[in-house]
């Protein structure tokens, strides 16, 4: 059989590779992002209590609705947003679910997606797939910020939507107030969706506030705001996010959501809006993760890296141009292989390869993790 594939230039993605290879050559794994120490125990019982009480059969198609009550307050307890609970939330088996029914809903062939690189890998293919273009634009380099001429260069009447990310993987950027202005500027009064891609909402440092478009009603109207809880209490695993869009595109949204996943896994949800009602634990998390990133840049002064600035996510950039000029993706191979640390090559995150000799390390792990990584690393 023969299929004429929808996705050509795409491989297994990055983060399966290296975290394969780590596996293989029992490197410590600094490159797909995910912590390495436990989550909470509490959640962990809730989710048990939900299971013995019988919480084990199919949710409403858009979610548990306690734990959409639950988003809601914390909506407006974090960003002053009004958010109905019944028609405006939807809770998806994570993040990249809900980015991907987003721009499923809205996409038609021939339509542009503005993308901006270095970006998490899903975007493009999930804009492909749809039979859509993706209009790619580069971050500033070194500091990864967005350049606003560009974007406003780049639109045109195919243009259907522009994906943001803040905080940023790979990079670690943050937008702030004047990249909502920008960003207001481009979309106002026009037929442009915003995908806003807030994962890392929680994980954000130095006291910068999260730029949430959840913040900003009017540019809410247009529209889809993914998160995800793996990110927020420490389970990548458990897959379950959500996406806030305003009733209209919701419909939208929950009509390709339905025929793809129905609902997701119930006694998670009947835990989570139980959990939620803890600020404690997600206003506790930006500093507990800052420690992270604070303590990993510290210890990367014994080597050669030179390490740029993280602002917020899992992740920390940094150059090895004094140590090799070496491609790298061959650089992170023989990292892993041979130091036996993983990391990922910033250059996967563009789609013309671009290299500028950058590595991605996640430092969401233990102390001692970081420790025994950057004790093999300063020995390159
Ligand atoms: N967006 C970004 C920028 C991410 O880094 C991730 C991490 N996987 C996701 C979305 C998706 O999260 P999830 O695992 O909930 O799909
Ligand atoms: N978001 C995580 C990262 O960037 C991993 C996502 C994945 O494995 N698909 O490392």
């Amino acid at each position: 059989m023969i299929i004429q594939s929808k996705l050509p230039q795409v491989g297994t993605t990055i983060f399966t590779v290296m975290s394969r290879l780590a596996t293989e050559h029992n490197a410590i794994n600094l490159g797909q992002g995910f912590p390495d120490y436990p989550m909470s125990e509490e959640l962990i019982a809730l989710v048990n209590e939900a299971m013995k009480n019988n919480f084990n059969q199919y949710p409403p198609m858009p979610g548990w609705i306690p734990l959409r009550e639950a988003i809601a307050e914390k909506a407006s307890f974090l960003y002053g947003a009004n958010i109905a609970p019944d028609t405006e939330i939807t809770i998806t088996p994570g993040g990249t679910y809900a980015i991907y029914s987003a721009l499923t809903a809205i996409l038609h062939p021939g339509d542009e997606v503005i993308v901006f690189e270095p970006g998490y890998d899903s975007y493009i293919p999930n804009v492909e797939i749809n039979g859509a273009k993706a209009i790619t634009i580069d971050l500033l380099y070194p500091g990864y910020g967005i350049d606003w001429p560009a974007v406003q260069h780049a639109i045109t009447p195919k243009t259907k939507a522009i994906i943001i990310n803040s905080p940023h993987n790979p990079t670690g950027s943050v937008i702030g107030e004047k990249d909502i202005e920008e960003l207001r500027k481009i979309v106002a009064g026009k037929n442009i969706f915003i995908i806003s891609d807030e994962v890392y909402e929680h994980l954000i440092f130095d006291d910068i506030p999260h730029q949430s478009i959840l913040r900003y009603p009017d540019l809410l109207q247009q529209s889809f705001v993914c998160f995800s809880f793996g990110k927020t209490y420490n389970c990548t695993g458990w897959k379950l996010g959500y996406c806030v869009a305003p009733e209209a595109l919701a419909k939208e949204f929950r009509k390709v959501h339905q025929f793809n996943c129905f609902s997701c896994f119930t006694p998670t949800q009947v835990a989570l809006a139980k959990y939620l009602q803890n600020k404690e634990a997600y206003l506790s998390l930006s500093s507990f993760m800052q420690q992270k990133r604070d303590y990993f840049k510290q210890l990367m002064q014994q080597t050669k890296f030179t390490m740029s600035n993280s602002y917020g996510s899992y992740f920390i950039c940094g150059t090895y141009e004094h140590i090799t000029d070496e491609a790298d993706t061959d650089f992170a191979i023989r990292l892993t292989k041979e130091a036996g640390v993983a990391t990922i090559p910033v250059s996967v995150f563009y789609r013309s390869g671009k290299d500028d000799k950058v590595l991605r390390f996640c430092f969401s792990k233990k102390e001692e993790t970081l420790e025994r990584a950057v004790e093999k690393l300063s020995r390159i």
